[in-house]
């Protein structure tokens, strides 16, 4: 593979980089260290999120490698990955993760064609936001043993249950829900998916607040929510099959890489400029070691990620459970990584996250907070690690 950019993609990363550099001067303080906490914690970040939003849609940008059909333009899988690289570099909005990153590829490969041409043109550009209804209480990590149901009356579903951790549910006009349409079936056989309009009778939602008040999760209670049966993704009671596909959308990608770049280069910034003890940071031996193998580190999850892009060009929007497990598990574990050992050499003030003393910024110090949850959301790092064990090393499956 030939990982040097032509001419002409070094021109299209040019035309993103100016364009980011530019419109996040005018970004809320937030988006310096979180860009998902500050979309859906405060309304500024939403605004802002909104507004960019607008602005990539008329770009082409959300839809670039869609194809001609849902209005994309079918660009190389590569100019994809160069957009979502300094996407993520920036911590810019604009990109409903849910709606686009993940509902839209599974509506390509399962819905019927009234429902691409109805659900798919509003992600595109840009005028609704999605949020992922699938945790409950009592199925997290084993999602199959969900119990929300969706009973068939007439042409519509009554739907009843609750669900759990669901990122940005105040703020979403839609949700793809997960649901038992048939409870005499059990885990993964007798599952559904629908398309649901947040604005629908009997839907709650209700805020789980961060310790320091942030609000970005929320439970979701339903009671008696009437879907429309032509809002039924794919055939009843095979949900499970594009559920899984849908995962994979959610695990894989290059952002994660990004974005860990961009710490990494901030961090060397403060070692070059920072003294311990009369000398600089950079000049302790265990420091550069560190900093090199985090460098090597990040190196080996951006061709990960490629990787993975490249076989889903080849399968057309299909994706490889292992290359999406290990690009999920291997990128979140090495922020993790990153803002440790960032707050471990920064000392005392590494643990401050909004002072003028905190140094960066709080954005080690944040990032070390958040990577907790980055470790479960999506799929924590063991189920990764199972997925990977069972489908890319062929191990017998453990039950
Ligand atoms: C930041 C964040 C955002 C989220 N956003 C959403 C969202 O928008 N929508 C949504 O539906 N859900 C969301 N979730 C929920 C997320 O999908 C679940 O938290 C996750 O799947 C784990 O489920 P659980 O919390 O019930 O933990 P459990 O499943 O109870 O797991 C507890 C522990 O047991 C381990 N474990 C469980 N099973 C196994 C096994 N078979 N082998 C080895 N170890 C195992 C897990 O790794 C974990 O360490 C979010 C979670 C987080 C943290």
């Amino acid at each position: 593979m030939e990982f040097k950019l032509t001419e002409e993609q070094q021109a299209l990363k040019k035309e993103y980089d100016d364009f980011f550099r530019e419109e996040m001067k005018a970004a809320p303080s937030e988006f310096r260290q979180n860009s998902l906490e500050a979309i859906y914690g405060t309304v500024e970040g939403w605004e802002f999120h909104r507004h960019m939003q607008k602005k990539l849609a008329e770009k082409g940008w959300l839809t670039m490698a869609w194809p001609k059909e849902f209005g994309g333009r079918e660009a190389p899988i590569i100019e994809q990955l160069i957009f979502s690289e300094v996407h993520a570099y920036y911590r810019a909005p604009g990109i409903d993760g849910f709606g686009m990153g993940m509902f839209a590829p599974t509506l390509m490969l399962f819905a019927n064609e009234e429902q691409k041409e109805r659900l798919l043109g509003p992600i595109g550009r840009g005028e609704v936001n999605y949020c992922q209804g699938w945790s409950e209480p009592n199925a997290g990590s084993d999602l199959a043993a969900l119990t929300t149901t969706a009973i068939k009356e007439g042409d519509h579903y009554v739907v009843n249950g609750q669900k759990v951790w669901t990122t940005g549910a105040h703020r979403a006009d839609r949700m793809f829900l997960l649901a038992r349409t048939d409870p005499s079936q059990r885990r993964s056989s007798g599952l559904s998916v629908f398309n649901v309009d947040m604005s629908t009778p009997g839907i709650e939602v209700r805020p789980i607040h961060y310790m320091d008040g942030k609000h970005l999760y929320n439970e979701i209670f339903l009671t008696d929510v009437i879907i429309p049966e032509y809002d039924l993704i794919g055939s009843e009671n095979e949900g499970w099959k594009s559920t899984r596909a849908t995962m994979n959308f959610e695990r894989s990608g290059v952002g994660s890489f990004a974005s860990a770049k961009r710490m990494l280069e901030e961090l060397l910034e403060y070692v070059k400029t920072t003294k311990r003890g009369g000398k600089f940071l950079y000049e302790n031996p265990v420091v550069r070691q560190k900093l090199a193998k985090l460098y090597i580190d990040i190196e080996r999850g951006r061709a990960l990620a490629y990787k993975v892009a490249w076989n889903q060009e080849k399968e057309k929007f299909l994706l490889s459970a292992t290359g999406a497990s290990a690009s999920k598990v291997f990128g979140s574990e090495l922020f993790q990584r990153i803002t440790n050992f960032a707050t471990e050499i920064m000392g005392m003030h590494g643990q401050l996250n909004s002072s003028k003393w905190a140094p960066l910024g709080g954005v080690m110090s944040g990032g070390y907070q958040w990577c907790m949850g980055m470790n479960i959301a999506a799929g924590s790092s063991e189920i990764q690690r199972n997925i990977i064990a069972w489908v890319g090393v062929g191990l017998p499956r453990f039950k």
